[in-house]
């Protein structure tokens, strides 16, 4: 396409809110054969609320979200942000917190008032050996709702099973249904568990998707399809998505994401909808349509 053209583009696509921060991506859009979806934050609002507190302890449910939110005061997580609403709303108090860490793809653990606690997924209490019992079944539960448990253990030992749930934004599955129509697959890529994954997945209408991700392992994901003969593009919003994004044929970050995936992609989608997809194709395809 002539430099013209492609400013053109770029003018038309921006009234429509999509930002191509380079020619060249523009003109990759129309060819683009596969599309990655992140789950949280991108198919759905990434503004998650707490549904469930299960107790499986003897400990009482201020006392819990006390810590919780005292341990997640700590990590920037949707996730996180949830609990820490939740205590507030409720008027729980926070605690002291020493020692946090942040254990990237599994959850966060740090000591409150002299007791470690840790908060996150499966993977995380099999690898701190916290005996889950079957509790695994009330998680699975949970999951099969499409709201995504996260376990609680005080002192090595299970103390509740909180779950959230995050609203799938209003116009993703017309927003997939699009790229679908336009011959692209569409594939969905999230650290979260198989079942929460699968569940959201069938709700938006993609079949191909990829759960329990951790996040140095998304790029390899792009990298496999792009080896199998896809041109990618990837759709993200966190910190995890940044190699993706930049690795991906071409990056579309979400304008309310964190600043890492948006440097890290070549268009970002600053009304968050993921209609902004398919109008970069569209607005690609025309570009390329004007040289001939
Ligand atoms: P996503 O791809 O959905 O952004 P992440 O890789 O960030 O997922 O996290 C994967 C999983 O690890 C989460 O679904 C959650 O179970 C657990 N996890 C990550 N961070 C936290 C946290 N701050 N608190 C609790 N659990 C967490
Ligand atoms: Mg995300």
């Amino acid at each position: 396409a002539t430099p013209m053209s492609v400013m053109v583009g770029v003018g038309k696509a921006a009234e429509a809110g999509v930002l191509i921060r380079n020619g060249e991506a523009l003109q990759t859009a129309s060819k683009i054969t596969a599309m990655v979806l992140d789950k949280t934050g991108t198919i759905t609002l990434g503004s998650p609320k707490v549904t469930d507190i299960v107790i499986t302890s003897d400990m009482d449910e201020t006392t819990i979200l006390k810590y919780a939110a005292t341990l997640e005061a700590g990590s920037e997580h949707p996730l996180a942000l949830a609990i820490v609403e939740s205590a507030k709303e409720k008027g729980v108090e926070n605690g002291t917190l020493t020692n946090f860490s942040a254990i990237a793809g599994h959850g966060v653990e740090a000591n409150i008032e002299g007791k470690r606690v840790l908060f996150g997924n499966e993977k995380l209490m099999k690898e701190q050996k916290i005996a889950l019992g079957d509790h695994v079944e009330t998680a699975q539960l949970l999951a099969a709702e499409a709201k995504t448990p996260m376990y609680f253990a005080v002192d090595n030992q299970l103390a509740a099973i909180i779950a959230v749930a995050d609203p799938i934004k209003s116009d993703s599955i017309a927003a997939i249904q699009r790229l679908q129509h336009n011959g692209i697959r569409v594939v969905m890529l999230t650290g979260d568990n198989r079942a929460t994954a699968k569940a959201v997945a069938e709700k938006v209408g993609i079949s191909d998707f990829f759960a329990e991700v951790l996040p140095e392992d998304k790029s390899k994901k792009i990298q496999e399809l792009q080896m199998a003969g896809e041109i990618v593009g990837m759709t993200g919003d966190g910190i995890n998505d940044a190699p993706a994004l930049a690795l991906a044929n071409v990056g579309f970050a979400i304008g309310t994401g964190t600043d890492v995936a948006i440097e890290s992609a070549d268009i970002t989608l600053m009304r968050g909808s993921l209609h902004g997809i398919a109008d970069a194709i569209a607005v690609s395809k025309a570009t390329l349509r004007n040289i001939k």
